[in-house]
């Protein structure tokens, strides 16, 4: 997809390589303070008082500092694990077959990553290490829920989810690739390249027909029939592809079935228009507001964040169910060949290798003009790290309240397409270093910020859970409580740190401070060690749905307009001409 290079805008090279009644008896006491949050989950329980007893348990937790944002709990206890969940919360002394000592620690529950496209085996690995319990795509996804969630059953570290994909339904129905081609988010770069080769990139640069209008909402609704969590867009990549009434379309799909619409906007920071403009974000949250739709706005530090921010909280205030996620990087990943830093180009683009890239092999700027263009020259296709965005945000963020945390990472693959073996040394991962350190990264800057403990860990495992509550999933996850299922991460709250850098052999350093990861009552971190091989990963998924059929009817024509019209002819609706490719330039 072509960009406009009038500036430097690299972002495109990016982002890509870048889803009651309440026991709680202290509603009023939250932290994260004006916005109620309690009565999410039937299975809510704030009881962190049980007496002591001589039942033996599977695991216990003893000694730790345990943190639940939904109840507001902040306080010494013993935690008692029995069958994957949490079976009691006790001052008392308990017994167990496996105790952790979790002194000086805190035990909260597992973080919830809204928005990963990393699922293979040492990327999830890494993920463990940082605390994250549960990976799920609500932005890009895949065309196909059955052939993803059959392909990570009982072979997942972590919990995992999928929502339905845009561009991976859009390169089914109009690009010709297989589902089985573009089922994995993990695969995405593999995906976007075989449409690449047929030379066929109609998913991005064409409208659709009338009729793969249809095919591609029929698709999308036998994804919600099979499970799937989300309804995805990524349509910030098909620039001016996606008229208006597709995407009013897409989020009827996701209300047709109360589930939430993930998007990446249009005009971010990829396109043309005014960057600083939230003009893409007003579109869905002007469709989530007519029907009362659920929306998470993806990685907003790309959509004017403040603005997006605002508009969360202030519809969060309103008890909308729409919340807003991030991701903590200010840096874009072109090749360093990419045309836009050639020797003509880079000043044009207003690049400056001494003042926004940093050189692989040092992790800090490049020390000179000319050692850019000799590493240009002699390695085209080593990644770079471009600084996109104000510095001083990643700071800013870290404040935001009720708001996911997610890393937003496409796998790293070998020279040939394949993934990194779970067993690889952390100094030969290449990519990215925030699918290292995504939670610890933000923790630290926290401390740094003088941020209160409950804030952060909200944010990193309460907000998903709170949100996908109210439709249905999570009710049991993302809380430390008697009752939820064991996802449990214990951290020291002083030495919570990344540890992975942008230098080369540094990427895939560990986090630090993350000694014990639990998922579903199973360490996948056990004292700072890994457990390579297990695999207690859960599907995250709506039951699959099996009676009726299958169709893109949106059952609401009472409010299209032609629905008030006697004898309206259907044949005059209006469609732009397709016109394939016409929007490059
Ligand atoms: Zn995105």
């Amino acid at each position: 997809m072509k960009v406009n290079t009038s500036r430097l805008n690299l972002m495109i090279l990016l982002s890509a390589s870048a889803l009651a009644l309440s026991a709680c008896n202290n509603m009023s006491k939250n932290i994260n303070n004006e916005i109620q949050n309690v009565g999410t989950s039937p299975y809510t329980n704030c009881s962190f008082d049980a007496s002591a007893s001589s039942e033996v348990f599977d695991t216990v937790i003893i000694n730790g500092r345990v943190m639940d944002p939904e109840c507001d709990f902040d306080g010494q206890r013993n935690v008692g694990i029995k069958n994957g969940e949490i079976a009691l919360i006790t001052a008392g002394e308990i017994t167990g077959k496996e105790v952790i000592d979790a002194k000086d620690h805190v035990v909260a529950p597992g973080f919830i990553n809204t928005h990963s496209h990393s699922f293979a085996p040492f990327e999830q690995r890494m993920m463990a290490h940082d605390g994250t319990t549960t990976i799920l795509d609500t932005e890009l996804g895949v065309s196909n829920v059955n052939i993803f969630y059959d392909k990570y059953k009982d072979n997942s570290l972590l919990n995992y989810g999928s929502g339905i994909s845009h561009e991976e339904v859009r390169r089914v129905v109009m690009d010709g690739l297989t589902q089985e081609q573009t089922s994995d988010p993990t695969f995405a770069t593999i995906s976007r390249g075989l449409a690449e080769k047929k030379n066929s990139r109609n998913w991005s640069l064409s409208i659709a027909t009338p009729n793969q209008h249809e095919e591609i909402l029929k698709m999308y609704d036998q994804g919600m029939r099979d499970g799937a969590i989300t309804v995805n867009s990524t349509y910030g990549y098909m620039g001016y592809s996606v008229p208006t009434y597709e995407i009013f379309d897409l989020q009827k799909m996701a209300k047709k079935y109360n589930r939430y619409f993930g998007a990446h906007t249009r005009f971010g920071t990829i396109e043309s228009l005014p960057k600083n403009y939230s003009l893409g974000v007003r579109e869905v949250v002007a469709n989530a507001v007519a029907l009362d739709g659920a929306l998470i706005l993806s990685h907003i530090q790309s959509q004017n964040w403040p603005e997006s921010y605002e508009l969360c909280r202030r519809f969060q205030e309103q008890g909308k169910d729409m919340f807003c996620e991030y991701y903590p990087s200010i840096y874009g990943t072109p090749n360093i060949a990419t045309p836009q830093l050639l020797p003509d180009k880079i000043k044009l683009n207003n690049g400056d290798p001494t003042k926004m890239i940093i050189d692989p092999r040092t992790g800090k700027y490049f020390e000179s003009w000319e050692s850019f263009f000799a590493l240009q020259k002699e390695k085209p296709a080593e990644v770079v790290f471009i600084e996109m965005r104000d510095k001083k945000w990643e700071k800013q963020w870290v404040h935001m309240k009720d708001i996911a945390l997610a890393n937003d990472v496409i796998t790293t693959l070998t020279p040939e397409g394949k993934v990194l073996p779970e067993d690889t040394d952390p100094s030969e991962y290449g990519g990215h270093p925030r699918n290292a350190r995504t939670y610890s990264y933000i923790f630290r800057m926290a401390r740094e910020e003088g941020l209160p403990l409950m804030h952060t860990v909200y944010n990193a495992a309460y907000t998903p859970a709170k949100y996908f509550s109210k439709v249905g999933l999570f009710q049991k996850r993302g809380r430390l409580q008697p009752g939820m299922i064991a996802d449990i991460t214990i951290f020291h709250p002083e030495n919570i740190a990344d540890a992975a850098t942008l230098k080369i052999g540094e990427r895939g350093f560990f986090s630090k401070g993350i000694p014990y990861v639990m998922v579903g009552g199973s360490l996948v971190v056990n004292n700072g060690k890994d457990t390579l091989g297990m695999r207690p990963g859960q599907p995250i998924r709506y039951d699959v749905i099996t009676e009726g059929e299958v169709s893109s009817e949106l059952n609401d024509k009472k409010y299209q307009w032609h629905a008030d019209l006697p004898g309206y002819d259907e044949s005059r609706h209006t469609y732009p001409t397709p016109k394939p490719h016409d929007h490059e330039h």
